[in-house]
C-alpha cells in the first residue's frame, strides 16, 4: 500500500533538498513557547570568485535567521549558515547568499511562511494576529 523511503526533514518542511541541507535541530523557549530551530547549510558552496574566477579560501561564516511555516502550533526558525570566502588572487571578499526562491532579500520570513500566512488569512479566515502568533513573529 505504501512505499516507504528514508525520512527527509527537507521534504517534511518544504525545503528544496537540492539547494539546502538541514544539519541540526534545537528546541528553545522564546516568550514562553517552544520554538523549533533548524540549522541549515547550502549544498553547493559558492567558493568561486565573481571578479576573477579563482577559488576562494574559507573565512568563517555568518548566519541568517528566518521564520518558516509552523510545525503544528510550534513556530519554526531556519538558522542558515552562510560560508564566507576571500580570493587569494584579487582580494575580493564574499559570502554565500540565500536564494530568492527561499526568501526575498532582507525578508525575515521564508516564501513558504509568507504563503502559509496568506493561505491562513485569506482562505482559512484566520486573523492576522493569530497568523503572526502561530509564526512566532
Ligand atoms: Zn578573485
Amino acid at each position: 500500500m505504501f512505499e516507504f523511503s528514508k525520512p527527509c526533514l527537507e521534504c517534511a518542511f518544504r525545503l528544496d533538498s537540492a539547494v539546502l541541507r538541514v544539519t541540526g535541530q534545537a528546541q528553545v523557549r522564546q516568550r514562553g513557547r517552544e520554538v523549533l530551530v533548524f540549522e541549515v547549510r547550502l549544498v553547493e558552496a559558492g567558493r568561486w570568485c565573481a571578479s576573477c574566477g579563482a577559488q576562494g579560501s574559507a573565512r568563517g561564516s555568518r548566519s541568517r535567521l528566518l521564520t518558516h511555516c509552523p510545525c503544528g502550533s510550534r513556530p519554526v526558525r531556519l538558522l542558515i549558515r552562510l560560508r564566507c570566502f576571500t580570493c587569494g588572487d584579487c582580494g575580493h571578499y564574499w559570502s554565500e547568499q540565500v536564494s530568492d526562491v527561499l526568501a526575498a532579500p532582507h525578508s525575515k520570513l521564508t516564501r513558504v511562511a509568507v504563503n502559509w500566512a496568506l493561505v491562513s488569512v485569506v482562505l482559512d479566515g484566520m486573523s492576522i494576529n493569530a497568523a503572526a502568533r502561530n509564526l512566532g513573529a
